[in-house]
């Protein structure tokens, strides 16, 4: 039997300045690539078409010809992680090699924690060395701490220790790329790999047509100079779009961080927040899917159903909200002040609970990450850490004045604006203002723990 070496491929969906695949190709024996389709996952998602699944088999495709040019091979699975394992494991014993480790990039939600330690006693019992690389964040756990070595939970002193600490270390390219030309690797005939799994095989269709609705995975320097000055402006093309591709791997999140060092020091800051949102559901992973300061979970939600629906159509008579709402289910994107907006009003305005809100943008955000969307979210309610003190209320309509004036945004997503065909507000800002502060304080002191 030959040794060999996997890279489970997971967050991590590139072959350049890939950490986990580098470490396996390190190991010394023969390296194989392998990317599972978790069931347990995909059972999860409701809409057949969703977008991101095409998005993933369509990258696997070209990753394994990538893999096969170089002279190994990317198998992929659909399953149960430990089923597919077992099989894999089996089916490799009767090509004659048997495993030796499996090497993946570390993935801090809650869910992948359960999966990785359970599976890291079964592969310990197969006596496959499982191991774990930091990969998609720059500092993980415990890398950026208080000084009393307890974690942030307030992000302006979390980032300027962020920014203390860093050096060229964090962010230099690992040379999965170069090594992958020298390293030896399984070749694909010597493995009885089964075809990437179709989508119609697992429940979903192929929406990927020509992938136009995907963003590029480059931004320009200019547009990142001037990030500072046109990210809160949603009708300019200001920010990077690169959320999705940081969501799944296609980009390393050291490529970005070299450019933002390089030309924005504000975008570098939002990169932060993300290592920030990581950080908090890996030290607090209640915070996932509950309050992350549990008096908020007592907060009387009135979580009206048709007022629920108005908001998730588009419909609320507000034309800030409305034009965010529209755009995510036109295009599974929605600009970042807009997504303050909208979550604000929905815990705030309607008092619709904050998981509804989480839930939906679960289901339609192409770059949805559990991490930064409950992050997100419970900025927005002010149950989260940091979060914006739960008086402070949005006024939908002075959003839409500072930074929406001159309609541009609006008049893309809501053209009935204006017209009669526009709907009445769902509720009067000022009374749903007064109702939510008075809501939120029958269960909270001022300065809720
Ligand atoms: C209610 C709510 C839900 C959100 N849900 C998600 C989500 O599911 N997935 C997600 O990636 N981001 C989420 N964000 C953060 C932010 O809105 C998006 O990252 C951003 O709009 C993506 O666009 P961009 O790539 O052009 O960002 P840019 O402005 O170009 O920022 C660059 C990158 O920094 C990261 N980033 C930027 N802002 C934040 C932030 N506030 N928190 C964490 N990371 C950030 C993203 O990876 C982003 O791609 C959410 C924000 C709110 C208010």
């Amino acid at each position: 039997m030959k040794e060999i070496a996997i890279h489970w491929m997971r967050r991590d969906m590139r072959l350049h300045d890939n950490r986990a695949l580098l470490a396996a190709l390190d190991s010394g024996i023969p390296v194989i690539s392998a990317f599972l389709f978790d069931e347990d996952i995909l059972k999860r998602l409701d809409n057949t078409s969703d977008r991101r699944v095409s998005f993933i088999h369509h990258r696997l495709k070209n990753l394994q010809s990538e893999m096969r040019a170089l002279g190994g091979e990317l198998i992929v699975g659909y399953g149960q992680p430990r089923t597919m394992w077992s099989r894999w494991i089996e089916q490799f014993a009767a090509d004659g090699f048997s495993v030796r480790e499996v090497h993946a990039g570390r993935d801090y939600e809650p869910y992948a924690q359960e999966r990785d330690q359970s599976l890291a006693t079964w592969f310990n019992d197969q006596g496959i060395d499982f191991k774990g690389t930091k990969d998609n964040v720059i500092f993980e756990k415990n890398e950026v701490t208080k000084d009393d070595g307890k974690p942030y939970t307030v992000f302006t002193p979390y980032s300027k220790k962020w920014r203390k600490a860093l050096s060229s270390q964090q962010y230099e390219e690992a040379q999965s790329a170069a090594h992958l030309l020298t390293a030896e690797l399984v070749p694909s005939e010597d493995v009885g790999a089964l075809p990437i799994p179709s989508l119609a095989q697992m429940g979903f269709e192929d929406v990927w047509e020509d992938g136009a609705w995907m963003p590029s995975t480059t931004v320009d320097d200019s547009l990142l100079k001037n990030y500072g000055d046109h990210r809160d402006f949603p009708s300019i093309p200001g920010t990077s779009r690169l959320s999705l591709h940081l969501r799944f791997g296609t980009i390393s999140i050291r490529e970005a961080l070299r450019q933002g060092l390089k030309t924005s020091e504000k975008w570098t800051t939002e990169l932060i927040w993300r290592d920030f949102y990581q950080m908090i559901v890996y030290h607090f992973p209640h915070s996932a899917t509950d309050s992350f300061r549990p008096a908020y979970d007592a907060i009387p939600w009135i979580n009206d159903e048709s007022q629920f629906e108005a908001w998730c159509q588009g419909k609320t008579g507000y034309p800030m909200v409305d034009a965010g709402m529209r755009e995510l289910k036109h295009t599974g994107f929605m600009h970042n002040r807009v997504r303050m907006v909208v979550a604000s009003f929905l815990c705030k305005h309607l008092l619709v609970d904050w998981r509804w809100g989480e839930r939906f943008f679960a289901r339609h955000l192409l770059d949805f990450d559990l991490a930064s969307n409950a992050g997100g979210w419970q900025w927005a309610a002010g149950s989260g850490c940091d979060a914006a003190p739960y008086f402070r209320v949005f006024n939908p309509s002075s959003q839409l004045e500072k930074f929406d004036k001159d309609l541009v945004y609006v008049r893309k997503w809501v053209p009935e604006y204006g017209t009669s065909l526009y709907p009445d507000p769902i509720v009067d800002h000022a009374t749903a203002r007064v109702r939510a502060i008075e809501t939120y304080r029958s269960v909270l002191k001022p300065n809720p723990a």
